[in-house]
């Protein structure tokens, strides 16, 4: 079983993923938690450069194919085996972090990055998405240094745009992306949670 979750920056995906591994490890299932981009050690490599405060120069090409290159190795070397061997993999992000933040708030067109999804997710689509919908307004208040930082970076308008992009995403795939109000404590986001993964998660 392959579930992801996204949402804009400090709306609080890691928290959730971990705590939704300890449940499911509690309940006696092989777990494997992952981050995006990163997970390896060839794409945790590309992470330092990806999320290098001075990289500035960087194009969105550019971009777009190091978390692609990231992502791939991701999906070759821990994704697919673990889930060839039966395990669950929840990853914090994964191809439609791609398509929130370099389609819909980067700008490059929707035809090229979804041809790079493709190459990137080896043909690998999770089974459930989880967004977790935030204001960005909202996010940045909650956000820890490091999050702050990064909206910061980008700014308000780019984390709504982002925001967008998820919105979409939920109408076009709403079998697979379910949409989780992301205002509430940790215990109510954790309980939606479980709501929207009820009928893929094993009984
Ligand atoms: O907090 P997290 O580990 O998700 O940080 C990854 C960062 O990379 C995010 O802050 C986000 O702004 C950025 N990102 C991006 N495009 C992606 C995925 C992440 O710009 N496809
Ligand atoms: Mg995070």
């Amino acid at each position: 079983l392959f579930l992801t979750l996204e949402g804009i920056d400090g709306c609080g995906k890691t928290t959730q993923a971990a705590r939704l591994t300890d449940a499911l490890e509690a309940a006696g299932c092989d777990v494997v938690r992952l981050r995006e981009p990163g997970g390896t050690d060839i794409s945790e490599k590309i992470r330092g450069l990806l999320l290098d405060p001075s990289n500035t120069e960087m194009c969105p090409e550019c971009e777009l194919l190091l978390y692609e290159a990231s992502r791939a190795q991701l999906v070759r070397q821990v994704i697919s085996p673990a889930l060839e061997r039966g395990a669950t993999v929840v990853c914090d992000r994964f191809f439609d972090s791609t398509l929130a933040y370099q389609e819909a708030a980067r700008g490059l067109s929707s035809q090229v990055v979804r041809t790079a999804n493709g190459l990137g997710s080896c043909g690998v689509t999770p089974h459930r998405t989880v967004v977790l919908d935030l204001d960005p307004a909202l996010a940045f208040s909650r956000a820890t240094a490091g999050g702050a930082d990064r909206l910061e970076a980008e700014g308000l308008a780019f984390q709504q745009r982002v925001r967008d992009g998820y919105l979409r995403l939920v109408g076009e795939e709403p079998e697979r992306v379910r949409l989780v109000d992301a205002t509430g404590t940790p215990d109510e986001v954790y309980s939606a949670i479980l709501d929207a993964l009820a009928d893929v998660l094993p009984a």
